[in-house]
């Protein structure tokens, strides 16, 4: 199945994520079935990072958005950790810094994406910047609804400079967010994961769907598409998530760089250096 085109949002149609089930899981698969392709695609994208930092001439910046407890930490953990932790980073946004809060609302962001043979995942991004604020009426709409635009053209600038971007948004119903709660509060393992706000934020649900509706529709773009990714079942997001990132990095067409030395001179000084220190062995 192409989830690229399943489950992409298209530029400028509205979005009513009422209308994807969340607990959709392409309709044949389970868990077990799943394993093996996950780790597949998992493997993959080990093989493509491997490759985009030895040619250090793109980069892959990955955003992942969703309300509390929908499997971001869960997505950063399945698969990026085949990754080669030189050229790989996570960054997760909280609540701005005074000094973060003192600048433009880009510019934290800015300043964490990927350099060139980088791969990047945002867990949470500059996108809080139209979600939580807007929600929360941090500021006005005056500045936050002038924010999408500013998004798309830094988008634009970044993929101009060689940065493929991803976006996700893991989509979950609210009654399995409330089991996952639960699970967090049975188990003490997770106990730390549990906040006051989750419980206020949950009473908020319909205003951040209107806002993650509006968002997504207005910067999923042919450069910066959008995904949501049906994020009820973890092994169907993770299944997902895996084969758009694998695939989307198929499409960079990464090759390993080309030598940037002459091998037969090389060689000619390996040989040397070998005798040399045959040489040296006899002596001794
Ligand atoms: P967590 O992802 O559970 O670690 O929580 C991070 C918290 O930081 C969430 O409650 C976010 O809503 C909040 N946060 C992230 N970015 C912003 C922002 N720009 N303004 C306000 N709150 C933010
Ligand atoms: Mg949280």
């Amino acid at each position: 199945m192409d989830f690229r085109k399943q489950f992409a949002v298209s530029p400028g149609k509205k979005l009513k994520l009422a209308a994807i089930d969340p607990s959709q899981s392409g309709g044949h698969l389970s868990n077990e079935a799943a394993q093996p392709e996950i780790s597949k695609y998992v493997t993959r994208m080990a093989e493509l990072q491997a490759l985009l930092y030895a040619n250090a001439d793109q980069s892959l910046l990955v955003v992942l958005q969703a309300l509390d407890a929908a499997g971001k930490d869960g997505v950063v953990r399945h698969l990026f950790s085949g990754m080669n932790p030189q050229g790989t980073s996570v960054f997760g946004f909280k609540q701005p810094s005074a000094s973060e809060a003192a600048h433009d609302f880009l510019w934290r962001a800015h300043q964490r994406t990927p350099a060139k043979g980088e791969v990047v995942v945002f867990n949470r991004s500059y996108y809080e910047d139209v979600l939580v604020v807007r929600v929360h009426e941090l500021v006005p709409k005056a500045v936050w609804s002038k924010r999408f635009d500013l998004i798309n053209d830094f988008e634009k600038l970044l993929t101009q400079n060689g940065t493929r971007i991803l976006k996700f948004f893991l989509h979950i119903s609210p009654e399995e967010q409330l089991e996952r709660f639960k699970q967090r509060l049975d188990d003490p393992a997770r106990n730390w994961k549990i906040s006051e706000s989750d419980y206020s934020e949950r009473e908020l649900w319909p205003k951040y769907t209107e806002a993650y509706e509006d968002a997504l529709e207005k910067t999923s773009t042919a450069h910066a598409p959008w995904y949501v990714i049906p994020a009820n079942h973890k092994w169907f997001r993770n299944l997902a998530a895996s084969q758009i990132i694998a695939e989307t990095m198929e499409d960079m067409k990464l090759k390993l760089p080309p030598t940037r030395v002459d091998l037969e001179e090389v060689r000619r000084k390996y040989h040397a250096a070998a005798a040399a220190q045959e040489k040296q062995n006899g002596k001794g």
